[in-house]
């Protein structure tokens, strides 16, 4: 029987290895924490479902559907509420909904006349120079303008990849937005062709949800606490070796770690150097503090799926998610939840603050923006040293990287975050089509019926 190591127990790795069980592999998850889950972690108390990494996962796929109803997860599927269409941006210290129509884009306070106008005229600008890689701030200088960079795609950034527009590659960061230019010869024509954003989706105890029932299935081929320190490939194939486990022997691997703990790990292989590279992909830290409010201590009607902020508009909150909006049963009965972002690129000190600096720097931007008056009843922060990576120009040469030394060392196989995407939809496709590959290069079992 062919055997495969899974590096991570983060959902890339966990998706790579439930499909490679499937198809007949033995297969092992070498976890470095105590947990499986990774980026996801739901906290659950006092009658709160709190969310301290991502909230939602956007449109899900047929092929993440049927993944949901092979793990059993359909019943506990939950849906965004239709109030959660609306997304609120500030500005000048106020929060004006995002214009979702033509219409609404001519009403807008959102944005000037000028900016307006900027948006109405990008079906005529031409497209760019294929060749060259802008970054995302140049690219929506270059169709738009400043103010649209502002007020749009900078709250936009910080809300996907608590990222800056202008280190961001708009090919590698946002390449549905770059593709549009080249096929529609416009982003807005395209986005006006488009029907709705796709669904948002989570589970009715969290994301948490989803790791656990991939792990329950998985059994005892996750190993908790074994970080990876040794990746060696040699005539019979690849030799891992973890803290606290013996060195064994596998025909394939799926390195599925973040790209920054990848120093941690010797790598005996053709190419390793280059690998090693991968480590200086800028992960920014981020700070997420989950409060709880009696409702009648928040004025504004949270209506919405939450607010972002333009850096220019000098808050300490990259954005806030209404959760108990978003998803229902998040908070008890008469009380509300509101998940708020601090760091980033923006501001990392403010993620490493002390939780008593972030929590009145947040609780001052809540006051102000939402109208919320006293202090919390719940509580929770979770600080990500190392949080999302940052697509910056010129990010290709790592996927390039990757490419080829995946192609010098048959068995070897790169997914996760740092690879074609960072969404949670994403990084579950990566993982499900690596151990697609990998199971056919292996010739073992039946690939799974298309959905
Ligand atoms: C604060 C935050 C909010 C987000 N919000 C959203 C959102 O709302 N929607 C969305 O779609 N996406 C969101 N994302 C992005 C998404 O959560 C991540 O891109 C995704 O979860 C990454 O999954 P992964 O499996 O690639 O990596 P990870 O989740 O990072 O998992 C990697 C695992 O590898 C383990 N590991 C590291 N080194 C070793 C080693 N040497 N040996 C063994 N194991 C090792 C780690 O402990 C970890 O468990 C958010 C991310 C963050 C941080």
């Amino acid at each position: 029987m062919a055997a495969v190591a899974v590096v991570g127990a983060g959902v890339a790795g966990l998706a790579a290895a439930f499909r490679l069980q499937r198809r007949g592999v033995r297969v092992v998850v070498y976890e470095s924490s105590g947990r499986v889950g990774g980026s996801i972690l739901t906290e659950r108390r006092d009658g709160y479902v709190a969310d301290l990494g991502p909230n939602s996962l956007a449109a899900p796929s047929p092929a993440v559907r049927t993944l949901f109803q092979e793990l059993g997860l359909e019943d506990n599927l939950v849906s965004a509420s239709s109030q959660a269409r609306h997304r609120y941006i500030v500005r000048k210290g106020k929060l004006v909904a995002l214009p979702m129509s033509p219409p609404e884009l001519l009403t807008t306070r959102l944005l000037s006349n000028s900016a307006k106008l900027a948006v109405f005229g990008e079906p005529l600008v031409e497209a760019g120079d294929s060749r060259v890689e802008e970054s995302v701030g140049t690219f929506v200088r270059r169709r738009f303008n400043q103010e649209v960079l502002d007020y749009v795609a900078n709250p936009f950034v910080a809300g996907i990849f608590a990222g800056d527009p202008e280190q961001l590659s708009v090919r590698y960061a946002l390449p549905r937005l770059h593709a549009l230019e080249r096929s529609h010869g416009s982003v807005i024509k395209a986005l006006v062709q488009m029907k709705g954003g796709g669904a948002l989706v989570s589970f009715r105890s969290g994301l948490q949800e989803l790791p656990d029932a991939l792990a329950r299935e998985l059994g005892s081929a996750v190993r908790l606490g074994a970080p990876v320190t040794l990746l060696r490939r040699g005539p019979k194939g690849w030799t891992v070796g973890a803290a606290f486990q013996a060195s064994e022997l596998y025909d394939g691997v799926i390195f599925a770690a973040p790209a920054h703990c990848i120093d941690d790990v010797d790598l005996g292989f053709e190419g390793g150097e280059r690998v090693r590279t991968l480590a200086s992909i800028h992960h920014p830290p981020v700070g997420v503090l989950v409060l709880g409010f009696r409702r009648e201590q928040v004025s504004h009607p949270l209506d919405g799926f939450g607010f972002l902020t333009p850096e220019v508009e000098r808050r300490s909150v990259l954005g806030v998610i209404f959760s108990s909006t978003l998803f229902a049963g998040r908070a008890p009965q008469g009380h509300c939840t509101l998940t708020a972002f601090v760091g980033g690129v923006r501001n990392p000190d403010l993620a490493n603050a002390d939780l008593n600096t972030i929590t009145a720097r947040v609780l001052d931007d809540l006051g102000a923006l939402l109208g919320v008056d006293g202090e919390p009843t719940f509580r929770t922060f979770h600080l990500w040293p190392k949080a999302i990576p940052q697509y910056a120009l010129s990010h290709g040469r790592f996927k390039d990287t990757m490419d080829e030394v995946e192609r010098r060392n048959p068995g070897l196989t790169f997914v996760g975050a740092y690879r074609d995407g960072v969404a949670l939809g994403e990084v579950l496709a990566s993982g499900e089509e690596a151990a697609e590959r990998t199971a056919e290069r292996l010739g073992a079992g039946e690939r799974a019926e298309p959905a």
